[in-house]
């Protein structure tokens, strides 16, 4: 790990506030949680036309849930890790103003993150597409280990639930967007950890930070669209690099 980087990015952080950190799936992997585009991502196994889009979603949800219900599983069992750990104490230290981010795990909730926009959605909750009734994440665990192979069903009217995170297709929350825009275009600076940048309109939101006389700040593992454009670029490890930040700052 490059320390002149490190001390750059510390710098930046106390001289650029408001810090807005934009979070995507690289910020869980090192929780054992595979991101979406490494050659280990989700996508190299399946095809996110047949399981992730709201197309594929009313087509066959029996289909996408025998995905989603393993994958739930796995993200209850997970646990924040470092990387989650340092944007929540430097959001305690008022170095950090708020974490937007793509991830539906609510796993920087669980490492003490208070304002956190989430702009896919969560697992926290899944809504009958046909009667609205929402179920909460304990009751679809539930029935996912007592019905393997099954699609979780509403408790009112037995439609198959649909989880409450934004499949392709789908519009984005207006107000975690609109909340998310308004961040971006606040921010003296925005911090973007393990995120590919290539899912729009959140991709678009360091660009808003640009546009409104802030600055960016990368840290990813593997390029980014915004690379040249960014302040800083720290190529490795987001828990790595983020404890190493903390203990600069
Ligand atoms: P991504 O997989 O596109 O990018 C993750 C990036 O993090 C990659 O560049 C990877 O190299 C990097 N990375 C991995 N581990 C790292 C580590 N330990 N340290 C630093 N970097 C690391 O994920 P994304 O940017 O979050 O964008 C994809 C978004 O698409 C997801 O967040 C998801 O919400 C969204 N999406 C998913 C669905 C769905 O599954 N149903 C539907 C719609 C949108």
């Amino acid at each position: 790990m490059d320390g002149n980087l490190i001390s750059e990015l510390a710098h930046l952080i106390r001289r650029r506030q408001p810090c807005v950190a934009l979070t995507g799936a690289g910020v869980s992997t090192e929780s054992g949680i595979p991101d979406f585009r490494s050659p280990t991502g989700l996508w190299a196994e399946f095809d996110p036309h047949e399981y992730a889009t709201i197309e594929a979603f009313r087509a066959d949800p029996e289909k996408v849930w025998r995905f989603y219900a393993p994958r739930i599983s796995m993200l209850v069992d997970a646990e924040p890790n470092p990387a989650h750990f340092a944007l929540a104490e430097l959001e305690r230290r008022g170095l950090v103003r708020a974490v937007i981010t793509q991830n539906i795990d609510f796993l920087h909730e669980r490492a003490g993150s208070r304002e956190i926009v989430e702009v896919h959605g969560s697992i926290r909750a899944s809504t009958c597409p046909h009667c609205g009734t929402a179920s909460g994440l304990g009751s679809v665990v539930k029935w996912i280990e007592e019905h393997p192979g099954e699609p979780p069903r509403c408790i009112s009217c037995a439609a198959v639930l649909k989880p409450d995170v934004v499949f392709f297709g789908e519009l984005l929350p207006e107000r975690e967007i609109d909340r998310a825009y308004a961040l971006a275009r606040s921010a003296g600076l925005m911090l973007v950890v393990g995120s590919s940048l290539e899912v729009f309109p959140v991709a678009g939101l360091p660009q808003e930070t640009l546009r409104s006389g802030g600055q960016v700040v990368i840290v990813n593992r593997g390029p980014t669209p915004l690379d040249d454009r960014a302040a800083v670029k720290l190529d490795g490890s987001a828990g790595e690099i983020l404890s190493a930040l903390v203990e600069e700052l």
